[in-house]
């Protein structure tokens, strides 16, 4: 496990309850002693101050910590003034996304896409901070093409990323075939898989629409068939991920980055088994 690159993400609370439940959240995933704590930006209408107050949370309890940052929509000086800011708090990690407007939203800013972001943050600040960027190994639900998705992907990484995190995924496949292909057109720098637990299918089912993941049809079948058996569709969930988690390690997967949803348990468990 230890030789593996193993990251846990987080959303930041809203509230000052939210933050005390995610710093018990946190000090039962610190157990797992994993390489950083990622807190994502913009999702679900947060805002950059929430990301910051969390990673400078994260710091303060001794943790390495990568705020995502998104450039939709955002200034060369206001991404300036962010970067100034996590140098300050001493943070050498980031996730380097473009981001999602909400419909109608307008005009997209001074970046359009992360590949243009990475260029800039290797600009202003050279090599103080590992970039991690997304990859999509069932396509971005905008790319034009499964190729095309890949070249710009090629084009994100060769401006200056040291590695990347693909969305989740329930077909190992899909990803196998996505590294086999980035590493012919030149990727060497690891593509660590993200996974999403499976606690809840409606929730599931919804992320899984908005972000193009696909979820098995067995899968689906299966949790369909538990209906509001909590503990059956856990239980299934754990199975179905560990086995991924364990094919995509056996496979070379460099790393895995939990999409915690703020809980440790269903982490915990899966992590557990993979020990
Ligand atoms: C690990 C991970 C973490 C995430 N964290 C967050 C978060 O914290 N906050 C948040 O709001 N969202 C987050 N997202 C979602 C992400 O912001 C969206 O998927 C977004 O739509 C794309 O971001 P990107 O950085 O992959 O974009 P890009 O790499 O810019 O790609 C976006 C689309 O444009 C195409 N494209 C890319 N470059 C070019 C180019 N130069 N010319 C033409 N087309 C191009 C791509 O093929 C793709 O279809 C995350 C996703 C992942 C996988």
């Amino acid at each position: 496990m230890s030789s593996h690159n193993f990251s846990i993400e987080f959303f930041p609370p809203k509230t000052p309850e939210g933050a005390e439940k995610l710093r018990v959240t946190r000090a039962k995933l610190a157990e797992l002693q994993p390489k950083y704590f990622s807190v994502t930006f913009g999702a679900g209408g947060t805002t950059q101050q929430g990301t910051l107050d969390t990673v400078v949370d994260i710091r303060k309890e001794g943790y390495a910590a990568a705020p995502h940052l998104s450039c939709v929509g955002g200034t060369r000086d206001s991404i300036r003034d962010i970067l100034k800011q996590y140098q300050a708090h001493d943070i050498h990690r980031l996730v380097a996304l473009r981001g999602d407007l909400p419909s109608g939203y307008g005009a997209a800013g001074e970046f359009r896409y992360a590949n243009e972001l990475v260029e800039f943050i290797r600009a202003e600040t050279g090599d103080w901070f590992h970039i991690e960027v997304a990859a999509y190994p069932e396509m971005h639900p905008q790319a034009r093409s499964p190729q095309d998705d890949l070249q710009n992907f090629v084009r994100k990484m060769n401006a200056g990323a040291n590695a990347a995190i693909t969305q989740y995924f329930y077909n190992a496949d899909a990803y196998f075939q996505f590294v086999e292909l980035a590493q012919k057109a030149g990727v060497a720098a690891p593509i660590v898989a993200g996974i999403m637990p499976i606690t809840n299918s409606s929730q599931l089912i919804r992320f899984s629409e908005m972000c193009g993941a696909e979820i098995p049809r067995w899968v689906r079948l299966k949790l369909a068939s538990f209906g509001d058996d909590s503990a059956s569709i856990k239980a299934f969930g754990l199975d179905v991920v560990t086995q991924l988690c364990e094919r995509l390690l056996a496979g070379g997967a460099p790393g895995l980055h939990f999409y915690s949803l703020n809980q440790a348990a269903a982490t915990t468990a899966i992590w557990q088994r993979l020990v």
